[in-house]
């Protein structure tokens, strides 16, 4: 490729993180010059930085259709799910469903819940990787204390019918909880409509910094505070407000769901370019989920015979950053849960790559990243 150094380098791996966007950057600074006092102090400073936090997040509320009030501001996705799923062991009941395909972020707390006595059901996922209603719908019980199911899952790209699961678990009169760090600034989200009690979000997916998230509850949904100290957030988070990082979040946020429609137009088209292109030049190349109900930013590609971690590095030596799924999984070696759950055989597991374009990656990159893809397959296969 001779015109390697104009087209490079590539970042197409915004599923594990995205470049911090202008709009946001300018409002962290902003908030480090001119608002740096403690938010819940009562002098003049204090109360400016508490007007700022207060306008964050009303802006953040109105992204989701949400009351400001019902926005709890966390560390990130991991503690907004946290809080989510640990929310349930706040009353009585002690049956919690949820799907085997979710983050680790809200796997691990279900795991600590189980050992503690819950009865944690894992619902399965087809081989498009959603989840049938009609199995939901027979494990709702009379006891069941949450159901959690993810809106946009982080590796394959899936996005669940949350609105009609919603919708069965508010006729049962069952919490539920969506993880939409992968949704949130990328399709839109309205609580109300999406019938969900709990929702979780991270900014650093959606061009905002890293270390901040919120949890949607819906008012009257209970949270059961795992930080205890001061009387942030309401008494729900303790520790003083993340207030620059917050302030970068609402501005990422806005951002993104004012531009939405034109990134994702932007995105599905190279989305769609890489998938076509990839399965064409490489022979036996399957796309992992459902073909249509997808991010417009994520594919997944299982190419048999072509170790994903080998690809990785062949394709970072040409300049082009992907991954093979979970950032946080992978590099442990472990093998994708996701993956397996979808009906992949464990050699093929680990053959699959995934893909995730942001709105500046343009369409010479995306045949670049074609062209290097099946250059880097010939090579691995053939050893
Ligand atoms: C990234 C991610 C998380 C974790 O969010 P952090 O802000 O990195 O803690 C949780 N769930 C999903 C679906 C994610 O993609």
């Amino acid at each position: 490729m001779n015109n390697e150094s104009v087209l490079t380098p590539v970042y197409a791996d915004n599923a594990a993180t995205t470049k911090l966007g202008p709009a946001a950057l300018r409002a962290m600074i902003e908030a480090c010059e001119d608002a740096f006092a403690n938010p819940s102090s009562p002098h003049t400073p204090g109360q400016r930085a508490a007007k700022l936090l207060w306008a964050s997040r009303e802006r953040i509320a109105a992204c989701i259709g949400a009351d400001a009030r019902e926005i709890t501001f966390t560390s990130g996705g991991t503690e907004a799910d946290n809080l989510a799923v640990l929310t349930a062991a706040a009353g009585e009941k002690r049956h919690i469903i949820s799907t085997v395909i979710e983050h680790h972020a809200v796997l691990r707390p279900l795991e600590r819940l189980r050992r503690r006595g819950y009865e944690i059901e894992l619902l399965p996922v087809g081989k498009n990787g959603i989840v049938d209603l009609e199995d939901l719908r027979r494990a709702l019980r009379p006891d069941t204390a949450l159901v959690s199911v993810m809106t946009a899952n982080n590796e394959i790209g899936t996005v669940q019918p949350i609105r009609e699961i919603g919708g069965l678990c508010r006729a049962a009169g069952v919490p539920f909880h969506t993880d939409a760090v992968q949704a949130a600034g990328h399709l839109p989200i309205d609580v109300r409509g999406m019938n969900t009690d709990l929702l979780s979000a991270s900014a650093h997916k959606f061009h905002g910094p890293k270390g901040v998230g919120f949890l949607y509850a819906r008012r009257g949904t209970e949270l059961y505070p795992q930080l205890l100290g001061g009387s942030q957030e309401r008494g729900k988070r303790a520790g003083t407000e993340n207030l620059p990082a917050i302030a970068g979040m609402a501005a990422a946020l806005e951002e993104a769901v004012s531009s939405m429609a034109e990134n994702n137009a932007k995105t599905a088209r190279l989305r769609d370019r890489i998938i076509a292109g990839i399965l064409s030049a490489v022979p036996g190349a399957r796309l992992n989920g459902d073909r249509e109900k997808r991010l417009a930013n994520n594919l997944n590609i299982m190419i048999p015979g072509a170790n994903a971690e080998a690809m990785i590095l062949l394709l970072d030596g040409a300049g082009i950053a992907v991954s093979s799924g979970a950032a946080c999984a992978s590099g442990a070696g472990e093998l994708s849960h996701v993956l397996t759950a979808i009906g992949l055989a464990e050699e093929d597991a680990r053959c699959c790559l995934r893909i995730t374009p942001g709105e500046d990656l343009t369409e010479a990159q995306a045949e670049y990243i074609v062209a290097a893809v099946a250059r880097a397959a010939q090579r691995i296969r053939s050893i």
